[in-house]
């Protein structure tokens, strides 16, 4: 009996610290929580409502690794369910990890912007005869725009999916509605390389009080001008995310200038995404406080690549030296999804309060930075 007194109080004891943490995440849950997980060139985005509801936007790629970086943080974040879960498009560094995850954790309702461009490519045959397994019972909605997502305690407006873009405003959204000056001096971009599934990529404006973020996977640069063309229907958005891991092809200044982020986090690979262009555009983004970037660069270099204290995952120190000193080394093995594979992999947590103001932080490094509430 003393024995199974004792046992009790040890277990009581280990058990209230940890009771006491729950309890302080929730009673601190007021802050909308967005974790950009690292895929090395893919996507793999999740947010955390106030009220606890989850989103996972993307899956990374197939394998342990990014599986368990997705579940990594999945567990950091003290999730064992997935209310969303969005498809953006139909490529591997996107749904690589869907069924596993699937198989770990209840997933209550898919999204994803219909059936595939690409249904004659073998891999998407595979997946799409997968896909119907993986949601099973669960709920599932291909999205239109305008439809809303009900993500508790934010407004989710769809914008884009299967290349139809919302034309209606956003409601009260700031700047929505009003023609974009700068769709007179777009270039279209020759495109016959592009991937299509790329073009049809479901995407959506977050909104929670003052604090506007959005998500369009690896919407085109065509795309973006039919999006944001002649008028502009978003607005504008405090944080964004890269359109297509800041490849050239995507991440267009009639796009992205005329959202007006504040701060930009981009999803590339240390090969793949932080394209030249890309950083050039941001760099002459009207209002863009700073660039926060899931990997260093290597087409950017010492000249584009954000300072490194905003770089969540850097190549080894001896590869940056050697860059920093110009002698060429050779590349490091590719992973999946053609990029170096690093061990640990760290994010980048955001957590944003409805006045509109909200902190970055750098997982790797522990660095923080909070960005305002305009006036
Ligand atoms: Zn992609």
């Amino acid at each position: 009996m003393r024995r199974m007194l004792t046992l009790l109080i040890v277990l009581a004891m280990v058990a209230m610290p940890l009771a006491t943490l729950s309890g302080q995440t929730r009673a601190a849950g007021k802050t909308l929580d967005i974790y950009y997980i690292d895929t090395e060139g893919g996507q793999a985005t999740l947010f955390v409502s106030p009220a606890g509801q989850t989103l996972l936007v993307d899956t990374g790629n197939s394998g342990e690794r990014d599986l368990n970086r997705i579940l990594d943080v999945l567990k950091t974040a003290g999730v064992t369910k997935l209310d969303h879960l969005w498809l953006t498009h139909y490529h591997g560094d996107h749904y690589g990890s869907m069924a596993e995850i699937a198989k770990r954790i209840p997933v209550a309702h898919f999204y994803d912007h219909g059936r595939s461009i690409e249904s004659d490519r073998p891999n998407i045959i595979a997946f799409e005869k997968l896909y119907p397994e993986i949601i099973g019972k669960s709920a599932h909605t291909a999205v239109k725009p305008g439809d809303k997502i009900a993500f508790a305690g934010t407004d989710v407006t769809v914008v884009a999916s299967n290349s139809t873009f919302l034309k209606t405003p956003i409601a009260k959204a700031p700047g929505a509605g009003r023609p974009n000056p700068l769709c007179a001096s777009h270039k279209p971009r020759d495109e016959s390389k592009v991937d299509p599934d790329n073009h049809y990529s479901a995407g959506f404006v977050m909104q929670f009080g003052a604090f506007r973020t959005i998500d369009l996977g690896d919407l085109t640069w065509s795309r973006e001008f039919e999006l944001m063309c002649p008028n502009n229907p978003i607005g504008t958005v405090d944080l964004y995310l890269t359109n297509h891991h800041g490849l050239d092809q995507s991440g267009s200044a009639a796009f992205v200038h005329a959202i007006h982020p504040r701060v930009a986090i981009m999803n590339n690979g240390t090969r793949k995404g932080g394209a030249v262009q890309t950083f050039e555009i941001l760099e002459t983004s009207p209002g863009l406080e700073d660039l926060w970037q899931l990997h260093w660069s290597y087409a950017g270099a010492v000249e584009h690549n954000t300072p490194g204290v905003k770089i969540a995952n850097l190549d080894d120190a001896a590869q940056l030296a050697a860059i920093v000193s110009g002698i060429q080394t050779p590349a490091p093995p590719a992973g999946p999804g053609g990029n170096a594979a690093h061990s640990p992999a760290y994010y980048f947590k955001v957590s944003a309060s409805t006045d509109g103001s909200f902190t970055v932080t750098n997982s790797r490094n522990g660095y923080s930075k909070t960005y305002a509430a305009r006036q």
